[in-house]
């Protein structure tokens, strides 16, 4: 028997080399992996870095994927990408070619050493929650409509709309 389909939520940045290939690169290898089926795109946002500011503006965005993995399957599923496209970690919360965080996995509240469900940080991160909005499936309440960071979007401006960016066949 096929094992259940779960919807999960990644967010995606990258703010150094071609950013934009870096993302559609990643939206690639996540729809090829085994297991997971990319469903829906955000459109691309343009950012401000937070956290660690001497850096260059990122480019961000979502997606929503229907999975047969786990969640820490699915972690490790991006942290794989991420190493495969020749991301180093150095500085925390540095410039990065590709960011591959998952945001939230189905109903999924878990904290581990690895993982954490929903990300920590999320609801501070207007840059995550834009794009997540994007991607939330319509008639399911989006948990963090009161969150501070999504109502005043500071530093988050379309950059490119998902039909230029991504065509789902
Ligand atoms: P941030 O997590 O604040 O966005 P970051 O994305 O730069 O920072 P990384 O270096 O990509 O941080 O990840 C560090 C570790 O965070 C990962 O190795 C992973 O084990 C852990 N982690 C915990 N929860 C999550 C999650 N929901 N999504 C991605 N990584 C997570
Ligand atoms: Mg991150
Ligand atoms: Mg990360």
């Amino acid at each position: 028997m096929d094992a259940v389909e779960r919807e999960a939520y990644i967010g995606l940045g990258a703010n150094l080399g071609d950013r934009e290939a870096a993302l559609r690169e990643a939206v690639r290898l996540l729809d090829a992996a085994e297991g997971v089926r990319v469903l829906r795109v955000s459109p691309v946002y343009e950012t401000d870095p937070v956290g660690y500011t001497d850096q260059p503006e990122f480019l961000n965005m979502a997606v929503a994927v229907g999975t047969t993995l786990s969640p820490e399957g699915l972690l490790a599923l991006c942290l794989g990408i991420e190493r495969r496209m020749g991301r180093v970690r150095t500085i925390r919360w540095g410039p990065r070619p590709i960011d591959l965080d998952l945001l939230a996995y189905d109903g999924v509240r878990m904290e581990t050493e690895r993982l954490t469900l929903p990300h920590p940080r999320l609801a501070e991160r207007a840059f995550a929650l834009v794009p997540l909005r994007d991607v939330w499936p319509e008639g399911r309440a989006f948990p963090w409509t009161d969150a501070p960071a999504l109502r005043e979007p500071d530093g988050v401006r379309l950059w490119k709309s998902r039909e230029d960016f991504w065509v789902i066949k």
